[in-house]
């Protein structure tokens, strides 16, 4: 305990560590359950998909003590992920538990929405204030074709039910896929017309459980922005330091905003500030690198607060400089979002 108190005073200051690129890393993405509740064809199969057993899943005591760790040694910001956080029992209470550690200025999570509507008071007085909600179509019957599961209209209420419960802001992530929902852009952009919700346009990536993936399956965003702007003025927001790779603009006259996120045709792994973890305590440096660090038997082992924020430093030094899908060579990651944490 003493030692634990001493390592708290050491770093006072908690200023972010950078990585060997002298990138600041303050963003931890930890995914606290590769079990979801849908299917989306592009990141999970309907059957047959490899689960990480109870044993192997890192309890709450050990996600705490992973992210107090974290803090210590400079990390702020903590987004929950998954699968899906929200099918993952107890998890308000995990919440809370993280919420208490002294250091983090941003906790926030990434949900498929089905379960929000029930859930989404009791986490934002946990303290989520803020959330990121998936959702690729706004036709029920599409729905139901990539999620595999009829669960549409709970999706729509769960985001009411976020921005009711005073969550801000409140953002739709849409994965855009040519010819397959990209004729839905103005349905998407007509949601943020009346509502403060952020809509963001993400590229399709060429991840494990995105088999059918192909590089024309991208609409980059330069294309996007024309076939927008032939209906719509659109003004581009100043980017705040720190803030996420997306480009944003608004609508004038708009309530919402729109973003987007471009992995594939412009990557942005210059400005990359993050590390993620999965659920059964792998480190993740680059979500396009396979080099995993298992940091589960360390808190297993019960190791020391100094221990383990000296185990996340040195995955830091190994951070790759970019991902290579852009270089010539399409390199799939060799596990889904599902199991990494999206
Ligand atoms: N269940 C939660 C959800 O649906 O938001 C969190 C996990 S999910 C894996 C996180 C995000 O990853 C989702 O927005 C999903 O669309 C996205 N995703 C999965 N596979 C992807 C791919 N190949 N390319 C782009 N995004 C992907």
């Amino acid at each position: 305990m003493g030692r634990d108190v001493n390592i708290q005073s050491d770093r006072l200051d908690r200023s972010a560590p950078r990585d060997g690129f002298a990138r600041t890393i303050d963003y931890l993405r930890l995914s606290v359950t590769d079990r979801c509740n849908l299917r989306c064809r592009y990141c999970m199969p309907e059957e047959g998909v490899d689960r990480i057993s109870h044993e192997e899943v890192m309890h709450f005591e050990e996600i705490v003590t992973l992210i107090r760790a974290a803090v210590n040694v400079g990390f702020h910001r903590i987004r929950l992920t998954g699968g899906e956080p929200l099918v993952r029992r107890d998890f308000t209470m995990l919440v809370r538990m993280i919420r208490d550690i002294e250091g983090i200025t941003d906790l926030t999570m990434t949900t498929n929405g089905v379960l929000l509507e029930e859930k989404a008071l009791e986490l934002y007085a946990a303290g989520i204030q803020r959330v990121n909600i998936s959702l690729d179509t706004l036709v029920r019957e599409k729905f139901l074709q990539i999620t595999r599961r009829d669960e549409f209209d709970a999706v729509m209420r769960g985001i009411d039910a976020a921005l009711t419960a005073g969550m801000y802001p409140v953002k739709i992530n849409v994965v855009l896929i040519r010819d397959f929902n990209d004729d839905e852009i103005f349905d998407f952009i007509e949601l943020t017309r009346d509502r403060p919700l952020s809509v963001r346009f993400i590229e399709y990536m060429p991840t494990n459980g995105a088999q059918a993936w192909k590089s024309d399956m991208i609409v980059p965003m330069d294309e996007l922005l024309t076939t927008i702007e032939t209906r719509h003025k659109l003004e581009k927001l100043d980017k705040r330091s720190g803030a996420g790779p997306s480009v944003d603009y608004t609508i004038p006259g708009f309530s919402g905003t729109l973003g987007f996120i471009t992995p594939v045709s412009s990557h942005f792994c210059d400005r990359c500030n993050r590390i993620r973890v999965t659920s059964d305590g792998r480190i993740r440096s680059c979500l396009f690198s396979d080099d995993e660090a298992h940091i589960l038997p360390l808190l297993r082992e019960g190791k020391d607060l100094m221990v383990i924020g000296d185990f996340i430093l040195n995955v830091l030094k190994n951070k790759p400089k970019r991902h290579s899908i852009t270089s010539g060579r399409i390199r799939t990651c060799q596990r889904s979002m599902s199991e990494i944490g999206g």
